[in-house]
């Protein structure tokens, strides 16, 4: 099986409807812009990817990024640590970050799914892990109390046992409002984890950080800029309540740099901005290290694969950013995640939905 090369890449662009648009502190995911990844082999085996580019400004760049990358990979060996290191060098004096590592870990993935599809395995099974039933959180967006209150109702009642919602309103008084309704629906048995999405300045962060120790909050997320890591380690110096970033860590590199800056107590990598498969299993050691619990953002097809294999494991958060597109191999029942039943992550494209939904 050594023998099987990488003969083409297929990138194509769509902007999929959401069933909720994602608000947050610094602005709004109306609609959600994915470039497709198709790796085609010499097997006849495919291996499908995709990646998020947050705004539609991007779908194209990133799409051109893959393209220029069959450069590199075709004609290879259908081996992904390979590929990995080929275009880290590729990139070594541009910098694999922004949107070259958004592209190059499509690609990433796409080879370790293609991977597990010729040795006929599920991802985690390839990775020497075994699936399991994974919990999963609901996560929301900054909704405001009524459809914030009727989303973790909805939530609790499918079983969850944890909702993120997103806040940083223009007051306190009304972060509180809102944690508190959906406190009263969901009741003390589900956890709430609350996401500022970089909103706030360090003393505000403080400030509202220790009322929200109050209202026995599971984590504060991304209390101010993401790049501030000596501000975030500020604030959990100040807190009780854990804090929690990694959505925006480009690359192992930049994690190591935040845990050892001492910027937080959980961690929560993007599959792709740190760097395909290949990323988190280096990410998954750092956390390992520092015995640090170590959660998933979106990507959840690929991410539950991943976090099985993960030894500091936490939470898969549940936001489908993809669902039109794809069928719906990833299941949840009472709180838990269920998949691997497939050989490669389980991504079936809906061609029909691919053509609708297509830039
Ligand atoms: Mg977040």
């Amino acid at each position: 099986m050594n023998d099987i090369r990488i003969t083409g890449l297929r990138a194509r662009s769509v902007i999929v409807p959401l069933q909720y648009p994602i608000r947050t502190a610094v602005g709004i995911v109306a609609s959600s812009p994915l470039v497709l990844i198709d790796l085609q082999t010499d097997s006849g085996v495919t291996g499908h990817a995709y990646v998020f580019t947050y705004t539609p400004l991007a779908l194209k760049p990133v799409q051109r990024m893959v393209e220029e990358l069959a450069t590199v990979v075709e004609g290879q060996p259908l081996a992904p640590l390979h590929i990995d290191q080929l275009m880290q060098s590729r990139f070594r004096l541009i910098g694999n970050t922004g949107l070259v590592r958004m592209a190059s870990a499509g690609i990433d993935m796409a080879t370790w799914d293609a991977k597990a599809k010729v040795h006929r395995l599920p991802l985690v099974e390839l990775l020497g892990g075994v699936a399991r039933p994974l919990p999963a959180y609901d996560s929301h967006s900054m909704d405001d109390v009524q459809l914030a209150t009727s989303r973790a109702k909805d939530a609790a009642e499918a079983g969850f046992s944890a909702v993120k919602t997103k806040i940083g309103y223009p007051t306190l008084e009304h972060d509180i409002k809102v944690i508190r309704s959906i406190r009263e629906v969901v009741g003390d048995g589900v956890q709430i984890m609350v996401d500022y999405n970089q909103g706030l300045t360090v003393p505000e962060a403080i400030r509202r950080g220790r009322a929200l120790e109050q209202e026995g909050v599971a984590w504060v997320e991304e209390p101010t800029l993401q790049h501030d890591y000596a501000g975030h380690g500020q604030i959990r110096n100040e807190l009780h309540v854990p804090v929690q970033m990694g959505e925006n860590w480009f690359g192992p590199e930049e994690m190591d740099k935040a845990l050892s800056a001492g910027a937080c107590d959980l961690c929560m990598p993007d599959l792709m901005k740190i760097g395909g498969v290949s990323g988190w299993l280096r990410a998954s050691t750092l956390a390992e290290q520092r015995g640090m619990p170590m959660s998933s953002h979106i990507f959840q097809e690929f991410s539950a694969h991943l976090l099985a294999i993960t030894p500091t494991a936490h939470w898969l958060e549940r936001m489908d950013i993809a669902g039109p597109i794809m069928e719906p191999t990833l299941r949840f029942k009472d709180g838990m995640a269920h998949f691997g039943e497939m050989p490669g992550v389980g991504i079936i494209w809906r061609e029909h939905e691919i053509e609708r939904f297509a830039v």
